[in-house]
C-alpha cells in the first residue's frame, strides 16, 4: 500500500507540534529508540517504576519485526532439544504471565503435530518431550499434551496424507496479534505516564562536553521538524536497525545477522483446518512450519534465510512462497493442490540475530543480548516476542542502576507481571469465545452488525464494546450512515492508537490487509476520507 495519503494540516498536527515543545522542555530519565515489542516493553516497565520515559518510533509502531512474526507466544518447547531446562521453565512461565496480563490478546489454541515414520519426532520422543515440557513449564491441566492415534488424528485433520502416519501430538500454543499486543503495551505504558510518539526518528546523538551521551536530536517524518531532547539514559531497541543505530554511536563493526522469514495467507476454503498445525517440511529435513487458522484464512510460515538488504523493505521471494506451498501440499491432500494463485497476501519479517565475535558470520545466537556502548548507550537486540517482559526487565534494571549513580534515587523492582494490559481483560467475559458471541448480539441493530462486531472483537479485544457504543451514537445521529462501525473504528485508531495513515489502520490496527483483503479494496477510499476528517478535528489525543 502506497503512502500517498497526505496528513492534513489540522488539529492532530497542531497537537503534535505542542507535544514537541513539551518534550524538548522536559527532562527524561529514559529515551527508548524503537516502538516494536521490545521498546514498548521497556517503556511499560520503566513507567511502572516511576521513571520519566519518552519512546520514539521512526515509522509506525510495530511496523518492523513486531508485526511480521508467526504471532505465537511460545511455551519454550524448542529449548528442550538442547536440554535448556531453565529456559523451558522461564518461557513457560512467561507465556502464563502474558495470558494473565491480557487474556483477550494472548489466548490458548490447540496445536496438532502430525507424527510420521522418519519425521522430526517419533510418537515416543513427542510423548517424552512434550510431557516433560508440560511438567517443567507447569502447564495448566487443560492445556496438557494428548497423544492421538491415526484415526483420531484424521478426525482432526481429514485431509492429512496418511503415508507413514503414526498419529499426532495435540498440545497447546498461545496465539496473539503481535502488532496489537505491542499497541496494548504502549497504551498501558502511556496510561502510566510514558510519552510515546511514532513517525519520529532518533537521528543524531547529543553529548555533554565530557563526551557522555545526554540526549538525541529527533526528526519528525510528518512535519520535517527537528526536536532536541535531553535524557539521562538512552536505550536502543531498534530490532533489525540496531546496527544502524550503533553506527551513529561510532561502532562500525556489525553485530547483527538478519534472517528473513516469510508467511503466506490462503483462504480457509482452500486449506480447511479446525486446528493449528505444526508440521515437518518433508523436503527439508529438520525444518518445521506452522499452518494457523485466523479470521477465515490460514497463514503458513515460516522460512529462514539470511538477508543482506536494507531492513526497511524485506522482500518476499517467489521461491520461498513455492517452498511453503510445496510443504503444505506434501503433508495435505488438497484438490487441486495449493498454488501461487491461492495466496491472497503475505508478509516478510527479519530476525535480528546476534553474531558471535570471532566466529563465522553464520554462527549466530537467537537469544537477546544487552550491551552498554562506550558512550553510555544501552543496546538490546535479538530475542523473541514471547520474552519481551524479561528483556524489558533487564534493560530497566540497568537504567535504574545508572540513574541511581546520577541522582542517588532508588527505584523499585520490576512489577510488570502484576499489570493487566489496558482493555484486554474483561471481568464479565473471561472466556474469549463467549465474549465474541456477546458482541455479535450487541451489534444486532447496526448495519452488518454481527459480522463486523465479531471481527472487531477478534481484532480489538476489550476495546470493541467502546467502538460499538460509539457506532451506535453515530448511527442514531444519522440513520443513513451505512458504515457506523467502520467510522467509529477509524475514529478510535486515530484518537487512541496513533494511526496517521490508512496503512497504519489496514496493516497494524485491523490486520485487514492480510486477513480481509477484499475489505481493503472496498474500504480504502472511505477510510482515507474518514481518517482525513478524524485528523482534522479537535480531539483529546496525546500526540
Ligand atoms: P522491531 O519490531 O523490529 O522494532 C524495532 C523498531 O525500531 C522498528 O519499528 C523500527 O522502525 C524502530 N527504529 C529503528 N531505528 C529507529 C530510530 N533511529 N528511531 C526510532 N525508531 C527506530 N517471536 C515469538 O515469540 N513468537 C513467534 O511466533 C515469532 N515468530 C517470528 C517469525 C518471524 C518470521 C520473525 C522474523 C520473528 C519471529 N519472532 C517470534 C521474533 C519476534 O518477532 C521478534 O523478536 C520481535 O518482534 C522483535 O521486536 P523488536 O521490538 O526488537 O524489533
Amino acid at each position: 500500500m502506497e503512502k500517498d495519503f497526505k496528513v492534513p494540516e489540522g488539529e492532530a498536527l497542531h497537537q503534535r507540534r505542542r507535544l514537541f515543545q513539551k518534550i524538548s522542555a522536559s527532562a527524561w530519565d529514559v529515551l527508548v529508540i524503537g516502538g516494536g515489542i521490545t521498546g514498548a516493553g521497556i517503556a511499560l516497565d520503566a513507567a511502572s517504576r516511576g521513571l520519566r520515559v519518552l519512546l520514539v518510533e521512526k515509522a509506525d509502531f510495530a511496523s518492523g519485526t513486531s508485526s511480521r512474526s508467526t504471532k505465537l507466544i511460545h511455551g519454550g518447547l524448542r529449548y528442550l532439544k538442547n536440554l535448556e531446562l531453565g529456559l523451558v521453565r522461564s518461557t513457560g512461565r512467561e507465556r502464563a504471565i502474558n495470558h494473565r496480563m491480557a487474556p483477550l490478546r494472548v489466548y490458548p489454541a490447540k496445536m496438532l503435530l502430525p507424527l510420521r515414520k522418519g519425521g522430526s519426532l517419533s510418537p515416543l520422543t513427542a510423548r517424552l518431550a512434550i510431557g516433560l515440557y508440560d511438567f517443567l513449564a507447569r502447564v495448566d491441566r487443560r492445556d496438557r499434551l494428548r497423544m492421538l492415534n491415526v484415526q483420531e488424528t484424521l478426525e482432526w485433520l481429514p485431509r492429512l496424507r496418511t503415508e507413514g502416519l503414526q498419529g499426532a501430538a495435540l498440545y497447546t500454543e498461545y496465539q496473539t496479534d503481535d502488532a496489537r499486543l505491542t499497541l496494548d503495551i504502549l497504551r498501558t505504558a502511556q496510561g502510566l505516564g510514558a510519552v510515546v510518539i511514532n513517525y519520529l526518528e532518533a537521528s543524531v546523538p547529543l553529548y555533554t562536553a565530557s563526551g557522555r551521551l545526554a540526549g538525541y536530536r529527533l526528526s519528525c517524518a510528518l512535519t520535517g521538524a527537528q526536536v532536541e531532547i535531553q535524557s539521562l539514559t538512552v536505550v536502543s531497541a531498534a530490532g533489525p536497525w540496531s546496527d544502524i543505530v550503533r553506527q551513529r554511536h561510532g561502532q562500525k563493526t556489525p553485530l547483527l545477522r538478519l534472517s528473513r522469514g516469510i508467511h503466506i495467507v490462503v483462504p480457509a476454503s482452500r486449506l480447511p483446518l479446525s486446528v493449528a498445525v505444526y508440521m515437518d517440511v518433508p523436503t527439508d529435513p529438520g525444518r518445521m512450519i506452522f499452518c494457523i487458522p485466523r479470521r477465515g484464512h490460514v497463514y503458513v510460515g515460516t522460512t529462514d534465510h539470511y538477508f543482506e538488504g536494507a531492513p526497511d523493505a524485506p522482500d518476499v521471494p517467489h521461491s520461498e512462497i513455492l517452498y511453503l506451498l510445496d510443504a503444505v501440499n506434501q503433508q495435505m491432500s488438497l484438490s487441486p493442490p495449493l498454488g501461487p494463485q491461492d495466496v491472497i497476501s503475505y508478509w516478510s519479517g527479519l530476525r535480528p540475530l546476534i553474531r558471535r565475535p570471532g566466529h563465522a558470520s553464520t554462527d549466530v545466537s537467537r537469544k537477546d543480548e544487552l550491551k552498554v556502548l562506550p558512550d553510555g548507550l544501552l543496546w538490546i537486540a535479538g530475542g523473541k516476542l514471547t520474552g519481551w517482559r524479561l528483556m524489558a526487565r533487564r534493560v530497566t534494571d540497568a537504567c535504574c542502576q545508572i540513574l541511581h549513580r546520577h541522582t542517588g534515587k532508588k527505584y523499585g523492582p520490576c512489577r510488570t507481571d502484576e499489570i493487566v494490559l489496558q482493555d484486554q481483560s474483561l471481568p464479565d467475559h473471561p472466556d474469549r469465545d463467549k465474549f465474541l458471541a456477546t458482541l455479535e448480539g450487541w451489534a444486532a441493530q447496526l448495519p452488518d452488525g454481527p459480522r463486523r462486531a465479531r471481527e472487531l472483537g477478534e481484532i480489538y479485544g476489550g476495546v470493541a464494546p467502546r467502538i460499538l457504543n460509539r457506532a451506535y451514537e453515530l448511527f442514531s445521529e444519522d440513520r443513513m450512515n451505512q458504515n457506523p462501525i467502520l467510522a467509529a473504528e477509524v475514529e478510535w485508531v486515530v484518537q487512541n492508537e496513533w494511526a496517521w495513515f490508512p496503512e497504519d489502520y489496514f496493516e497494524r490496527r485491523s490486520g485487514k490487509r492480510f486477513f480481509n483483503a477484499p475489505a481493503v479494496a472496498e474500504e480504502v477510499e472511505t477510510v482515507r476520507i474518514m481518517m482525513h476528517d478524524a485528523l482534522s478535528r479537535p480531539v483529546s489525543r496525546e500526540n
